[in-house]
């Protein structure tokens, strides 16, 4: 039997070429493609270097523990210099908020950065820091997690082929209904709906950091709980048949899901920024939405 939860091949390419259709396709989601775009080119190449470390064996939970890694545990004097050179290659591409923000902390110096990332990694709060920075909170998130989603995703794939080496040992587990990743603790960017070859119109999640999708249930809030049909409501439009914004009435909370069975060609994670409208729609229902994107939509 397959595992429960499988990452997607980290396909830089493809998640390029997709942003760069989308981006001839959707002038209203341009500026968040183009930046995107930029984006992944640095997020690349810190795949890349993840993919040549040897941090598996230290951040690696005990076994039969989850999540299975522990980011926090990653050596961050090593990170450092790689923080900071993305924080200087993000203030090159990115909108004024991001380039002052970027150009701000470069200036605070690697200690002040290290303290970013290893909050971020530990999932503490960033408010205090990002108060000393005089920014939002969410907008210093950006930093960090852009930097740690590659290096997650590179953790990810290394920890599934040892496990796979191994047969048993790492493999997350056939049922995992907890609504965060159960390799590396993220929450949820989004829902995929797809079919499987004994399943069909299977709900899964997609973690926001280390991009491992695992199955769940349809008809069930990932953030309450709730489970009653007539309180959760899925809506859809025309111009984007293969998303629909899924939203619970109890916590008004919503998460975005994209169809893959209406469209096979679709990306999630480039899709889920391209459909900005949604959002914004959201947000006009006075919706809160349940991860906010990389891009902070
Ligand atoms: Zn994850
Ligand atoms: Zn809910």
């Amino acid at each position: 039997m397959s595992p429960a939860a499988s990452a997607p091949p980290a396909d830089w390419n493809a998640r390029r070429l997709r942003a760069q259709k989308l981006l001839a396709r959707r002038p209203q989601a341009a500026p968040l493609l183009e930046f995107l775009i930029e984006l992944l080119e640095l997020q690349r190449d810190l795949f890349a270097w993840a993919g040549g470390q040897d941090w598996l064996s230290a951040v690696a939970a005990a076994e039969g523990e989850f999540p299975r890694l522990r980011l926090a545990r990653l050596p961050l004097e090593e990170l450092s210099g790689r923080f900071s050179e993305f924080l200087e290659r993000a203030a090159e591409i990115g909108t004024d908020v991001v380039r002052g923000l970027a150009e701000n902390l470069t200036a605070q110096g690697t200690d002040s950065q290290r303290l970013v990332l290893a909050a971020y990694l530990a999932r503490e709060p960033l408010d205090t820091l990002a108060k000393a920075l005089g920014c939002d909170p969410l907008q210093l998130e950006f930093f960090p997690r852009a930097f740690a989603q590659p290096l997650a995703e590179a953790l990810a794939a290394q920890a599934a082929q040892a496990a796979q080496t191994a047969k048993a040992d790492g493999k997350p587990p056939e049922e995992w209904h907890e609504n965060f990743c159960p390799v590396c603790g993220g929450p949820p960017q989004l829902a995929v709906l797809l079919d499987e070859a004994l399943i069909k119109s299977r709900r899964l999640l997609e973690c926001a950091l280390c991009r491992t999708r695992w199955p769940f249930r349809r008809g069930l809030c990932p953030h309450c709980g709730e489970d009653k049909a007539e309180q959760l409501e899925i809506h859809t439009t025309e111009d984007l048949p293969h998303l629909r914004v899924e939203e619970c009435k109890t916590c008004r909370g919503y998460l975005k899901a994209v169809d893959l069975r209406k469209d096979g060609l679709a990306v999630p994670l480039v899709d889920e920024i391209a459909s900005i409208e949604l959002d914004l729609w959201a947000d006009e229902r006075g919706l809160w939405k349940l991860q906010p994107n990389l891009v902070g939509i």
